[in-house]
């Protein structure tokens, strides 16, 4: 055992007793710190996202809207690039530490930079930057999907100053890991659970419940529902899901993920005049990539506001205090939802 090494490069250790798993990346202490959001906003003179700038980060792995290479500097609206502090690499020069599994310390990250212009909220996105940035989502997906030895790939957004975000500039990013996280090992048990039980999916079910008591429900069209599940861990907590049993969101049509993007920058534009801007995350959950139990799944969006910070009850039990009931919360969005306002 050599237990006192110290970590140069990315490492992942699994803690025997929760199974949570926590990935070391000491390489990160050299991002940019946590901003300042008035400083980063009238500062894009410096800004690595920015139109103009593309120089300071990796050339790109896609952009969008398609065009060929040498129109991309002029014509991107969306672009993927490689994380430049990754907190996971497929860089294979660090050696597995004992008993944390072969491998566990490879990885991907990429970042997608979701506008040429320096707005810091997916809200403030044009309607066909938010629709490329979520088409952007199945395409790398579906590429990492292909690489075969990357069981899951996490998809998350931090924005603005508060989320865990340490550039304003709007973008979000992608994490493929040699594991599959315990949340979502977690779910897809329970919905097997379910499948086994009732022979039906957990999430239909979940959905087809809030569909008929509507208590929860934000905004509910033909293809998608978003509601404030009824155990809500924070205040304002939305999942967003498809409507139609689909395990694996990079499987979805360019119809139903472009109409997502769009409901998913209303919720957004809602929270801003309901809670004045509040920095938030939002996360997709879809199915691991080869596992036998996908058909289990339901892909889905988990967004929330970071209007408190975990206290040590939450840390101690994984249990939550939350002080606004999802009901209010989903009855304040209603009020705020504008089908056809934009902020652009
Ligand atoms: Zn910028
Ligand atoms: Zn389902
Ligand atoms: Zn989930």
């Amino acid at each position: 055992m050599n237990l006192g090494q110290v970590v140069v490069m990315s490492e992942v250790r699994r803690d025997p007793i929760s199974g949570h798993r926590v990935i070391l990346a000491p390489d990160r202490r050299n991002r940019p710190a946590a901003y300042d959001r008035q400083e980063q906003l009238a500062e894009n003179a410096k800004c690595p996202f920015c139109a103009g700038h593309e120089e300071l980060t990796s050339p790109p792995l896609c952009w969008y809207p398609p065009s060929p290479p040498e129109m991309y500097l002029r014509n991107w609206r969306v672009r993927v690039i490689a994380n430049k502090f990754p907190a996971l690499s497929t860089d294979t020069a660090n050696a597995t530490a004992p008993g944390t599994g072969a491998k566990d310390h490879e990885g991907i990250h990429e970042v997608f930079v979701e506008s040429r212009r320096h707005v810091d909220s997916f809200g403030e996105l044009s309607a066909d930057e938010a629709a490329w940035t979520w088409l952007a989502y199945r395409e790398r997906l579906l590429s990492i999907r292909q690489q075969e030895q990357w069981p899951y790939a996490q998809i998350f957004k931090n924005s603005r100053q508060g989320s865990g975000a340490s550039i304003a500039h709007s973008h979000s990013q992608l994490l493929a890991s040699r594991f599959v996280p315990s949340a979502l090992s977690t779910e897809l048990a329970a919905a097997a659970e379910h499948r086994h039980h009732h022979n039906t999916c957990l999430y239909c079910a979940m959905i087809e419940a809030e569909l008929l008591s509507e208590a929860r429900v934000v905004i509910e069209d033909q293809d998608l529902v978003a509601f404030c599940p009824a155990a809500s861990r924070f205040p304002y907590e939305v999942w967003l899901f498809p409507l139609s049993h689909l395990p694996r969101f990079e499987a979805s049509a360019t119809s139903l993920l472009e109409r997502a993007s769009h409901i998913l920058q209303q919720l957004i534009r809602s929270f801003d005049r309901e809670l004045r801007c509040p920095p938030y995350n939002y996360f997709l959950h879809t199915a691991p990539f080869h596992s036998t139990q996908q058909d289990c799944f339901h892909w889905h969006l988990e967004i929330f506001p970071r209007l408190v910070t975990t206290g040590g009850y939450e840390w101690a039990t994984n249990s939550f205090v939350n002080t606004v009931p999802p009901e209010t919360a989903a009855k304040q969005l209603r009020q705020q939802w504008q089908p056809t306002g934009t902020n652009q």
